[in-house]
């Protein structure tokens, strides 16, 4: 208001402003506020604590549409056309003595508006009963099947959507009034924290986060052109191919798996019939149990990830477990003792655990719980932002970039106007000159701020 000259705004101009305008720029305007921070010293983007939240869509709660739900209703859908048109067909067939004609395989809306067409341009030859289902066919079927394909197109890989934001996918979320476990529209959102500052975030619509993992740290490299050599996440981020992307980028992983701290435990310690604490040949390719039993290699398969990587699993079989003493402690199953194991998957999580257990992993794992877990709590718990309140993928993602970079202000002005001005001070002598050196808007809102204002006074307008 101070800097507009007391002229206010209309609702109308600060919607278009953040629904149209701020679309596919909300990024990059990030970004820019990041590099600032970077350039005054507030953060060094070399560590990433990353972590995710669901944060509920802006549509309606009852409004889901299920894809086993479609799925189910289109087969039977389906299964209802094929029978129809075969008795459409038969009745011309016995009109005419004429063999029977060949029913579709797969009744698809395209196809079945093909075989309209066809029964339309005879509709001479179609008693009252055929002409009445022909436009049954026509419409009621027909548009039902169309609505179908469409949901499922819009499903794509999702199981469920929202009618009122199309966009949003149905998940579990943290907080249940209902206490029912109730799905609720939503999307998942990314974060990479330093100082509790928020360097990186990145919105999806799938609900878990091992996927997100990947395209999450390639945003950050596409925004600053480097990918910062520390990441720290915890147990929902630790799959084979996480950790694969990492160490062939050579990011150093502080990042937990399922079980780590299972395995801590004194009783996973003393476990001798643990398949990981089995001996392990590695020329010959076979395990030995405690009994000294080998278990040969008798196969392998591979499994395919959400994303589409491949891990490969290897099975492992005892010869003859009768009669072993040590059956009962040993597996409940039933016949020889089976084991399936990753082998790539082992090397990367006894690298991953050796990380995490090292000093410098207790160093990096201590400060987790306290940095996106408590930017989350700010953002949603103190400036309550529980829901977005616009639709779709994009427009939840300017809500949320707005959110952010007030964080980030706010988090600034309360580290205090000294430390402020001396940012400013340091950035000026050393990096920036107003008017000279333009590295883009942060660089221009930086000089501004410098030049032009009290920093003091600037302070006090980013806490007020
Ligand atoms: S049950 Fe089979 S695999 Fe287990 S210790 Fe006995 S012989 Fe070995």
């Amino acid at each position: 208001m101070w800097l507009s000259g007391r002229s206010t705004p209309d609702f109308r101009t600060i919607n278009d402003f953040r629904s149209r305008r701020l679309q596919n720029q909300i990024q990059d305007l990030f970004a820019e506020v990041v590099r600032l921070m970077h350039r005054l010293e507030y953060v060094s983007l070399q560590t990433q604590y990353v972590d995710g939240t669901k944060i509920e869509s802006a549509a309606n709660r009852y409004t889901f549409v299920w894809r086993g739900a479609v799925e189910k209703n289109k087969q039977k859908l389906e299964t209802k056309i094929k029978s129809v048109l075969s008795d459409i067909k038969q009745a011309i067939k016995e009109d005419r003595k004429a063999p029977a004609e060949q029913l579709p395989g797969k009744v698809d809306a395209h196809r079945l508006r093909e075989e309209l067409q066809q029964l339309n341009e005879r509709v001479a030859e179609l008693g009252k009963k055929e002409q009445k289902q022909v436009k049954k066919l026509a419409e009621e079927h027909l548009p039902r099947l169309e609505k179908y394909e469409q949901q499922l197109e819009k499903l794509g890989e999702r199981n469920s959507y929202s009618k009122t934001d199309e966009e949003a996918t149905f998940m579990r979320m943290k907080e249940d009034h209902m206490k029912n476990g109730q799905l609720k529209p939503a999307y998942n959102i990314q974060i990479s924290t330093e100082g509790q500052l928020i360097t990186n975030f990145s919105l999806y619509q799938r609900p878990g986060d091992t996927s997100t993992l990947l395209p999450h740290l390639q945003q950050f490299q596409a925004h600053y052109q480097t990918q910062s050599p520390v990441v720290v996440a915890d147990a929902g981020y630790g799959s084979e191919q996480n950790y694969a992307w990492l160490e062939e980028h050579q990011v150093a992983a502080y990042v937990k798996y399922n079980y780590f701290h299972s395995e801590q435990k004194r009783r996973f310690k003393r476990d001798i019939f643990h398949a990981q604490h089995l001996y392990y040949n590695q020329q010959q390719d076979f395990f030995v149990c405690p009994m000294g039993q080998r278990l040969e290699k008798v196969g392998e398969h591979k499994r395919t990830s959400e994303l589409g990587y491949i891990s490969t699993i290897s099975r492992y079989q005892a010869r003859r477990c009768q009669g072993c003493p040590l059956r009962g402690q040993c597996f409940k199953g039933r016949g020889n003792r089976v084991i399936e194991v990753n082998h790539r998957l082992q090397r990367l999580k006894a690298r991953a655990r050796e990380r995490l257990l090292s000093e410098e992993g207790v160093r990096h794992r201590r400060p987790r719980p306290i940095e996106p877990e408590a930017v989350f709590g700010q953002v949603k718990s103190n400036n309550r932002f529980t829901r977005f309140r616009l639709r779709t993928l994009a427009k939840a993602e300017v809500d949320f970039g707005l959110a952010a970079m007030a964080h980030n202000l706010r988090k600034l002005a309360s580290k205090g106007v000294k430390a402020f001005e001396e940012a400013l001070e340091r950035a000026a002598a050393g990096l920036l000159r107003p008017h000279e050196q333009s590295g883009g808007a942060a660089d221009g809102l930086l000089a501004h701020l410098f030049a032009f204002f009290n920093p003091r006074a600037a302070v006090f307008q980013l806490a007020a």
